[in-house]
């Protein structure tokens, strides 16, 4: 199987590094591969993503100054 492992705000990024982790079994049946590509700076981003969101909660309801 080969799954990709990005996030909706990775997409058009001209930043993504292809990161890959394949891992191979050995069972009954044979050899089976799995590959996930995630971009090497996901933890990063994530990180940077949650500081985002959590400042966005606070400016909910912040209707901006009034004059
Ligand atoms: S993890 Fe960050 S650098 Fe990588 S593609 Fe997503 S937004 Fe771009």
């Amino acid at each position: 199987m080969i799954r990709l492992d990005v996030r909706d705000y990775c997409q058009d990024c001209p930043k993504f590094e292809a990161d890959v982790d394949r891992r191979i079994f050995t069972g009954p049946q044979g050899r089976i591969a799995e590959t996930v590509v995630s971009c090497e700076w996901s933890d990063a981003c994530r990180e940077i993503h949650k500081m985002f969101e959590k400042q966005n909660d606070k400016c909910q309801g912040f209707m901006g100054p009034t004059f």
